[in-house]
């Protein structure tokens, strides 16, 4: 049988001088050919392959195909328009091995029908399988890149931080590592961002989310930073691996410090958020990751209790104590179940001599800690976690519903951010009605070493809680940074001068005229002193001296519990 007998469709091919056709143009033009019959150089048929079988073949090289004789398996196909071939296939195939006419002249291409569809020789095969194949490599290039772009972005995608495109805390724990194994000279420095609670509660989060998306672009500003993260939250990280000085590092981490102290242009206007930042540097503070990142946290922790700024690990500081990780866990829960008390420290009329009034001051007995953390520890863990109004309010239920019937006050310190709720001040109306107790008789203190966020909000919620009565302290006189246009714009009627102007004044010349200026101050504008920190009888003499109204301190009186029966002890104490 000859294939001329066959129904024959038209091919470029059969068109061609010499009977060939470039077989990859044919493969373009007739994606429905799916069988390959094979002819010696005679013109007879000796099989055929299926194309599926000859894409894999010219999936190999060619030469490695014939030798492995896949060819001759593929030739005996079912749909065979020539049958009971063996022979002359084997016999065509050794032909087509050696001899290069064969090769030449070797192939006739059908349909799947059978038709014969045109012919090819054995170069345009070798030709086609190396188009063929290089085809297939470059769809493999093309897929292997793909796929490797698509890793790519896997990648990035679990790195990154969906809303700043920053790092992610697991990625920089990471690039950290890195930097550890590298050894080479790098600091570490956690930052959190103050009053950003008070900003989402006021604006909403998508303008906390403007904030935070500017906080990381202003960190990966500075080319000194090879990563900065945001680790969650209002929480970010940097590090510096260049090798610089203690000094020169500092300096620069002050300098970010400052560039996140700019403020931020939202859709609501400009925002303001301060940042506390701590930092560790590698081999001297610290050797592997989890103790650096721990060092650098723990610095951050201490200077956001002090009002924010930048401050390096300080193993005297920062290394005792309880863990601020284990306190956050425990907190809420101790805020939950009533487990916060209130202890009392006496406040001393200077001119009459006596106790007048007590700070209530919280404490955390019975942690469960390693030791119990002090407020300068929990305090500002409850702010950051937003537990600082219901640890307010349980150790407020506590203290007054315990006042006796004297006549001394009662003062609670409150936080700043709790000075953004409408529903301050007739909540503590409706508690001091429960336990009858005279709101002339209580005294709020607002400490000025953290940032007013908004004076105008904060004096709104202030209004009301003035108008029942209460009166208002500002705590902490000469540690913040608004000190006197506080007392300007808030109805303070006391100011609690900060320990360390008492405390100071022997080896700071400044601080012992501070401390005079301002009680002179307090008296000209009509406003109470109260200095704190006396601790002893000279401390006492000279506020005394000075005129100041009240005194506090260790030399009063400390710090203590209720007494049985739940009176405040009242303790008179003579200077
Ligand atoms: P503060 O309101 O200025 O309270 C005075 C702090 O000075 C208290 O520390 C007190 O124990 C300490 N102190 C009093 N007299 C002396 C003295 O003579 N020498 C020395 N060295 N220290 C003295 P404490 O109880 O550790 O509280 C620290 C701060 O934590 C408080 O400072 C206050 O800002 C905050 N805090 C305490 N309880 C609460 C609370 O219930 N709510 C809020 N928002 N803050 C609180
Ligand atoms: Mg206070
Ligand atoms: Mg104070």
């Amino acid at each position: 049988m000859r294939f001329e007998s066959a129904s024959i469709m038209c091919t470029p091919a059969l068109q061609s001088t010499d009977r060939f056709g470039d077989v990859a143009d044919y493969f373009r033009q007739h994606k429905d050919a799916t069988l390959c019959a094979i002819v010696d150089a005679g013109m007879r048929p000796l099989g055929c392959v299926s194309a599926a079988e000859f894409k894999n073949l010219l999936a190999s090289p060619f030469g490695f195909s014939l030798h492995q004789k896949k060819l001759a398996d593929a030739l005996m196909q079912p749909g065979f328009i020539v049958v009971n071939m063996r022979e002359k296939v084997s016999e065509a195939l050794g032909q087509l091995h050696d001899n290069e006419a064969i090769l030449r002249d070797g192939l006739v291409v059908v349909d799947d029908a059978g038709r014969y569809v045109g012919t090819m020789s054995g170069l345009c095969v070798f030709r086609t399988m190396n188009a063929l194949h290089a085809d297939m490599l470059a769809s493999l290039t093309r897929e292997v890149a793909e796929r490797k772009e698509a890793e790519g972005k896997i990648k990035r995608l679990a790195d990154s931080d969906p809303l700043t495109d920053i790092l992610n805390r697991r990625a920089f724990v990471r690039e950290v590592n890195q930097h550890i194994l590298a050894r080479l000279p790098f600091a570490c420095a956690f930052i959190d961002l103050d009053r950003f609670k008070q900003l989402n509660d006021r604006y909403g989060h998508a303008v906390g989310d403007e904030v935070l998306r500017v906080v990381a672009r202003r960190l990966t500003r500075h080319p000194e930073i090879s990563d900065a993260a945001r680790l969650g939250g209002d929480e970010f990280a940097f590090v510096i691996c260049q090798a610089i000085n203690a000094a020169a590092l500092a300096e620069f981490i002050e300098s970010v410090h400052a560039d996140l102290m700019d403020g931020i242009d939202t859709s609501v206007g400009r925002v303001f958020v301060g940042a506390s930042i701590g930092y560790s540097v590698h081999l001297v503070d610290a050797n592997e990751s989890s103790a650096m990142l721990h060092a650098a946290d723990k610095a951050m922790l201490r200077v956001k209790s002090q009002g924010g700024g930048v401050s390096r690990f300080d193993p005297a500081l920062d290394a005792t104590g309880e863990d601020g990780r284990a306190i956050e866990l425990a907190l809420s829960a101790a805020i939950a179940t009533g487990r916060l008390q209130p202890a009392f420290q006496p406040i001393w009329d200077v001119r009459a001599s006596r106790i007048v009034g007590y700070e209530m001051l919280a404490r955390w007995p019975d942690s469960g800690l390693s030791s119990d953390p002090s407020p300068g520890q929990f305090i500002p863990i409850a702010e950051r976690l937003g537990l600082i109004d219901p640890l307010f309010w349980t150790l407020a239920d506590k203290a007054i519903s315990s006042l006796g019937k004297d006549d001394h006050f009662l003062a609670m310190n409150i936080s700043p951010s709790q000075l953004t709720s409408d529903h301050f001040a007739t909540r503590l109306e409706k508690l001091l009605n429960r336990y009858g107790v005279d709101p002339a008789r209580i005294e709020l203190e607002v400490t000025e070493h953290v940032f007013f966020g908004n004076l105008e909000r904060s004096l709104a919620v202030l209004k009301p809680v003035r108008q029942l009565g209460v009166s208002l302290a500002l705590d902490d006189f000469g540690t913040g940074y608004s000190s006197l246009s506080l007392i300007d714009q808030l109805p303070f009627s006391k100011i609690k001068i900060d320990q360390s102007f008492v405390r100071g004044r022997g080896q700071s010349f400044v601080r012992g005229k501070v401390l005079q200026a301002t009680i002179a101050l307090c008296r000209e504008v009509g406003i109470t002193s109260c200095t704190e920190g006396i601790e002893t009888a000279d401390d006492l003499a000279l506020v005394a001296d000075l005129g100041c109204d009240q005194a506090q301190g260790y030399f009063i009186g400390r710090p203590s519990w209720l007494r049985d029966g739940g009176q405040i002890p009242s303790r008179a104490l003579s200077a």
